[in-house]
């Protein structure tokens, strides 16, 4: 066997491990919560990591990948299309989306994860509805609006308070789809008040708008929490790929 397919084999054990080790641990979480394993989706983090690590993950049978940068993940996305031809994988942009970036990312993502101002939406939408008459896209662009939770809105997300104004900016946008909320624990906080507020403001938004359901909270640190908070998605990077280096967490 040439040293090369020794590698590839090896990292999809690895992958492999890895994948086995995060579901035993969402499995025990949701046990302990009461909850179904299948409420809540396995979002893999792909950013910093080859478009070969995703191909090797949709292998063992994942298919929603998150990014948080517009440069790396357009040409990673391209680049899985032509590993795993007709493979079915959908793209979430969890990261930070500059306003000079939307035309390219409404081309590769399926979702946005962080939108926190009415600016951004308006932008995502209007790039979203000529991206489909374009045809670079057959559906609307689903919407998760990032809350803050650490009071500090300059690292991204709304706060609470101003949710519920930018979910009906959103809901009343033609080329988006409000599904529900994101958020982020803080850096040195407490992931279980922090999920707490999420999981009100998460409750009410969708109290307004019945397919505003998704619950995007939880990392490779804080999953168990999360769970116990009711998200219907966790975004899990490090615990599946590996360390990332320190740069670009
Ligand atoms: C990088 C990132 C993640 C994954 O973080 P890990 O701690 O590596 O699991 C999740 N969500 C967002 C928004 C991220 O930027």
């Amino acid at each position: 066997m040439s040293e090369r397919a020794g590698g590839h084999d090896s990292r999809r054990d690895e992958l492999a491990a890895a994948l086995a080790a995060v579901r035993e641990r969402l499995a025990a979480a949701c046990g302990a919560a009461g909850r179904e394993p299948a409420e809540v989706r396995l979002l893999a983090v792909t950013k910093t990591f080859p478009a070969a690590d995703v191909a090797l993950l949709v292998d063992l049978g994942l298919v929603a990948f998150g990014e948080s940068r517009d440069q790396e993940a357009a040409p990673k996305t391209a680049e899985l299309a032509d590993l795993r031809p007709g493979a079915l994988a959908r793209w979430e942009m969890v990261g930070r989306v500059q306003r000079n970036k939307v035309r390219s990312v409404v081309r590769w993502a399926d979702r946005v994860q962080s939108v926190d101002s009415p600016r951004l939406a308006d932008a995502l939408a209007a790039a979203a509805r000529s991206a489909r008459a374009a045809g670079e896209r057959s559906t609307d662009l689903e919407v998760l609006l990032q809350v803050s939770l650490d009071g500090d809105p300059a690292r991204g997300g709304c706060l609470p308070a101003d949710v519920d104004v930018l979910a009906e900016r959103v809901a009343g946008s033609e080329g988006l789809d409000l599904r529900g909320v994101m958020g982020i624990a803080p850096l040195d906080g407490d992931a279980d008040a922090a999920f707490a507020v999420l999981s009100q403001v998460a409750a009410r938004i969708r109290g307004e708008h019945p397919r505003a359901v998704e619950l995007s909270a939880g990392m490779s640190a804080d999953l168990e929490v999360a769970v116990r908070h009711g998200s219907s998605c966790v975004r899990v990077g490090t615990a599946l790929m590996g360390g990332r280096p320190l740069a670009s967490t």
